[in-house]
């Protein structure tokens, strides 16, 4: 999972990071481009597939392969 912020005051957003990471780096921004103007801003989220579930697609498309394999051999003979 990765957060990105957006600036309340232009169109800058931070790249996907940890949310302390981000909250720091849009804080810095808002030091450099908006002095004196309290910060702003949203958080976006994403929730990306984790290792365990990709693992899982994979083995899931590599048993349909041989699957699929195993079928067209039989045929042939
Ligand atoms: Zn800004």
């Amino acid at each position: 999972m990765a957060d990105r912020y957006w600036c309340g005051e232009c169109g800058f957003r931070t790249p996907w990071l940890t949310r302390a990471e981000g909250a720091r780096r849009l804080l810095d921004h808002h030091r450099a481009r908006h002095p004196g103007v309290p910060p702003t801003g949203h958080l976006e989220s994403t929730r990306r597939p984790s290792a365990p579930v990709l693992l899982l697609v994979g083995a899931g498309l590599l048993l349909l392969a041989l699957a699929l394999l195993a079928a067209a051999c039989g045929t042939v003979s």
